[in-house]
């Protein structure tokens, strides 16, 4: 498949996928379902593949279309532009590995055959995803796992689970080692559900690895080498896609709050709600706008000008100097803004109304996931 130009990839996704995931989002979100039609036309759009080079199929995208592209499902559906977030973040830890496996897998995925993902987050480790408490053992041929995940995203229904466990005869919990562990493998199983405040409709749920049989063939980094694989590969295209969800939901937020205001009257005064909240009050529409275009364009530039971003298929960070610096806190506005008593009244409680659900998925994403996966980045010795 050839790589098409940003625009045109971009028109595709606004004519043939948006309108499918907004048509699906409210129900996904308020009843916590699985997104199936989401899913289905991420699959036949080929964006599953996006960042698979050609030669597997694949279109050779880099960073800076599956960015804009992750942005723009996150406007429409944040639990379905998470699940790609993660299909996208396991696929790269198979497209950068050495294993037997890693043509297949990656042919699958670029045919649509196959959703991929992470389970890397340990019930006895939580956030310091980077240090499972479980250990591989060696058994003849076979590795054995035995492994409790607390969150995977689309558990039960993902295809590749790019799975970290403790090293064979680790020393430190630092030392992993990153498997391929296929759905319907003896042993593999979710072992609760997903009840999310936010982000509702990703099954984001606990798995159990019990006694599961892995060959050698499925190892996806070296011995012992699972951090490097997590902190090169997999934590860039995170970031990035990460940031890209919260702006998309950030924007989809701050556009329903001037919906809103715009079209909510004060019928005894005569005018709008945002005309007659005043200019400069918190939440009114000039000063949440104000916000988001800070936001927006304090990030957007950034992206565009990083070299690496930019680079196609640049699968692996190992050249970058700094890490990426996502600018968690002040991107919270827009959606704080956008449920802001002002510009909501009463409303902003009620669960008919887009951006309350919107909140939590936004305070989700800024929480627990950017807080925890930033930290080994001022903490690691570092491989720049
Ligand atoms: C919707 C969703 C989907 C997810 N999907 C996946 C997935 O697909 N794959 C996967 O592997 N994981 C996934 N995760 C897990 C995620 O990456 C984190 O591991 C998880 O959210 C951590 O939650 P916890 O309650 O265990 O945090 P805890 O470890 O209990 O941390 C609670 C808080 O304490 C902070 N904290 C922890 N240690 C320190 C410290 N040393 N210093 C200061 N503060 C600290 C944390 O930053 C956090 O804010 C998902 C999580 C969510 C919410």
């Amino acid at each position: 498949m050839t790589m098409q130009p940003l625009t045109q990839l971009m028109s595709q996704v606004e004519s043939n996928v948006v309108p499918i995931l907004e048509g699906e989002a409210r129900r996904v979100d308020l009843e916590g379902l699985w997104p199936a039609a989401s899913v289905k036309t991420l699959k036949e759009s080929g964006l599953l593949g996006l960042t698979i080079p050609a030669e597997f199929g694949g279109s050779g995208a880099g960073m800076r279309e599956f960015a804009a592209i992750t942005e723009r499902l996150a406007r429409a559906c944040a639990s379905t532009a998470m699940i790609y977030l993660m299909h996208v973040c396991g696929t790269q830890a198979i497209a950068m590995s050495g294993s037997l496996k890693r043509e297949g897998a990656l042919k699958k995925i670029a045919a649509a055959e196959a959703l991929a993902t992470l389970a890397f987050s340990e019930r006895g480790s939580r956030s310091h995803f980077w240090a499972p408490v479980s250990r591989a053992q060696r058994n003849a041929s076979v590795v054995v796992l035995n492994c409790e995940k607390s969150f995977v995203t689309s558990a039960g229904y993902a295809d590749y689970y790019v799975t970290s466990a403790g090293a064979v005869d680790g020393k430190t919990p630092a030392d992993s080692t990153l498997y391929l562990v296929e759905s319907g493998t003896n042993g593999l199983q979710v072992s609760g559900a997903w009840n999310g405040i936010g982000l509702r409709g990703n099954s984001s749920a606990p798995m159990i690895l019990r006694d599961c049989h892995v060959g050698q063939d499925f190892r996806l980094s070296l011995e012992g080498q699972g951090f490097k694989m997590m902190m090169e590969v997999v934590l860039p295209w995170f970031q990035i896609g990460s940031a890209a969800v919260s702006l998309g939901i950030g924007e989809a937020a701050f556009a329903s709050a001037v919906q809103h205001t715009s079209s909510a009257r004060l019928e005894h005064l005569g005018e709008s709600l945002a005309s007659a909240i005043p200019a400069s009050a918190p939440g009114s529409r000039a000063c949440a706008w104000l916000w988001m275009r800070r936001e927006v364009f304090s990030i957007r530039p950034w992206r565009e000008s990083n070299p690496a971003v930019r680079q196609p298929w640049s699968g692996c960070w190992a050249q970058r100097r700094s890490p990426p610096k996502p600018r968690l806190k002040s991107r919270m506005r827009p959606c704080a803004l956008a449920v802001e008593p002002r510009s909501r009244g009463s409303l902003r409680w009620s669960a008919t109304f887009a951006t309350r659900a919107r909140l939590p998925s936004w305070r989700l994403r800024r929480t627990s996931f950017m807080t925890s996966l930033a930290k080994p980045w001022q903490v690691s010795p570092c491989f720049d």
